[in-house]
C-alpha cells in the first residue's frame, strides 16, 4: 500500500537545544492529535539526530538525516556516511535536495551512489527531483525530472526500487513562498509514476511521491488531495510545531 509520509526538511536551523525542544513539542502533537495514517519524519542538523530519536516516540515520529556519505567509511574528513546515521538511530535520509545539488555540486552519478549506500545501510532514501525555473520556462521541465529519476534509480533492484520514497520539489517553490499549483503538481507526480511503472511495474504504484516547496498549512489540503501526491517534504512550515501538525493533518 502507498504510504502517506509528512517530512520536515530542517536544514541548518536549530542549535541543539533548540531542536531538542523543537522535536519534543512536534512529537507531543503527533502524539495527541496527528492523524495516524501519516508517517511522520523529522529531519534535524546531524548534531541532533541521536538525542532527537531517544526524545521522540519512535512509532509515530521518524527521523532523517539531511544527507549521507557515498563512502562507508575511512578518511573523509567532515562526511557523515549512511551507517553512522543509521547507528544514531535516522531511518530515513534526504538525498538530492536542490540545495545539496545547486550548492555542493551533488550530480546525479553521485547522488546514485548516495542512494545506493543509503539503502545498504538499511535507511529509506528520500530521494528529490525537480527543475529550475528557467527549465520550466523552457518547457525542459519533464526531460531534467526524467533524466533525474532514471540517472539515480533505474538501476536498482526491485526490491531495493521498493524502499525508495521521492519528493518531486519544483526548486522555484523552494523557500521562495511560490507554490506549485495542485494541476501542477500533480502533473508531474504522474508522470515521475508513469516514468517508474514502465521501468518497475506495477511496484511504482505503491511508491510513494511527496510534493516540496512552499507547502504550508494553507495550501497541503488542495495538494495532498491529488491522486498522485502522496504527502510533502516540508521546509520552513516543518520549524513551526503547529504549522507542521496542520500540514500532517491536511488529507
Ligand atoms: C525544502 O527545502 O525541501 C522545502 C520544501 O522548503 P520550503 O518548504 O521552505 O519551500
Amino acid at each position: 500500500m502507498r504510504k502517506k509520509i509528512v517530512a520536515g526538511n530542517w536544514k541548518m536551523n536549530t542549535t541543539y537545544q533548540e531542536g531538542i525542544d523543537l522535536a519534543l513539542e512536534i512529537n507531543k502533537l503527533v502524539i495527541e492529535k496527528a492523524n495516524k495514517d501519516v508517517i511522520v519524519v523529522v529531519s534535524p542538523p546531524f548534531t541532533h539526530i541521536s538525542e532527537v530519536n531517544k526524545v521522540v516516540d519512535n512509532d509515530r515520529v521518524f527521523v532523517a538525516g539531511q544527507n549521507c556519505a557515498t563512502e562507508t567509511s575511512g578518511a573523509y574528513t567532515g562526511e557523515i556516511s549512511a551507517e553512522m546515521l543509521w547507528s544514531a538511530g535516522a531511518d530515513f535520509v534526504i538525498l538530492g535536495h536542490s540545495e545539496r545539488r545547486s550548492y555542493y555540486g551533488e550530480t546525479n552519478e553521485l547522488l546514485k551512489i548516495k542512494v545506493k549506500k543509503a539503502l545498504e545501510f538499511n535507511l529509506t532514501p528520500i530521494y528529490c527531483v525537480g527543475e529550475v525555473l528557467a527549465e520550466r520556462e523552457a518547457n525542459n521541465h519533464f526531460d531534467v525530472i526524467k533524466e533525474q529519476t532514471e540517472k539515480v534509480l533505474f538501476d536498482l533492484s526491485k526490491d531495493d526500487f521498493e524502499k525508495v520514497v521521492i519528493a518531486y520539489e519544483p526548486v522555484w517553490a523552494i523557500g521562495t513562498g511560490k507554490t506549485a499549483s495542485p494541476e501542477q503538481a500533480q502533473e508531474i507526480h504522474k508522470f515521475i509514476r508513469d516514468l517508474l511503472v514502465s521501468k518497475f511495474g506495477e511496484a511504482a504504484k505503491n511508491t510513494s511521491i511527496l510534493y516540496g516547496g512552499s507547502c504550508k498549512p494553507s495550501n497541503a489540503k488542495e495538494l495532498f488531495a491529488n491522486a498522485d501526491v502522496d504527502g510533502g517534504l516540508i521546509g520552513g512550515a516543518a520549524l513551526n510545531a503547529n504549522d507542521f501538525l496542520a500540514i500532517i493533518n491536511a488529507f
